[in-house]
């Protein structure tokens, strides 16, 4: 069978609810945003990634980082969905994409941050 026949069955076939959806984008923005270094469960710091229910990461990285922050990771992600290079993301909201990128340089030099 070709290959691309076969990718094109499964994606038909693993059609995603609304609610994988909202988990797959809440996953998608808290690794955007390095939620896993905020992320109250160890789990999530242990792996660098964030486990189990990513809304609730997202709920977390809400009420801590500044709303440009996470307004700025949305219009990223959204940029990146929509094959947007960055500097395109970034004409469409440059504050807020500014605000993002400070915060993910601050979060990456961090000393405390375990690889
Ligand atoms: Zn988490």
């Amino acid at each position: 069978m070709n290959p691309l026949d076969q990718a094109n069955d499964d994606t038909l076939a693993a059609e995603p609810s609304p609610e994988q959806i909202a988990i797959a984008m809440a996953r998608a923005l808290s690794n955007t945003l390095a939620l896993s270094h905020l992320c109250l469960t160890q789990r999530c710091r242990r792996s660098g990634k964030c486990k189990g229910d990513p809304r609730d990461c997202v709920a977390v990285g809400e009420a801590l980082l500044s709303p440009d922050i996470v307004a700025g990771a949305r219009l990223f992600l959204e940029g990146q969905l929509e094959g947007l290079s960055f500097d395109q993301a970034h004409a469409n909201g440059p504050e807020l994409i500014e605000a993002y990128a400070h915060w993910i340089a601050r979060i990456e030099r961090n000393p405390a941050r375990r690889r």
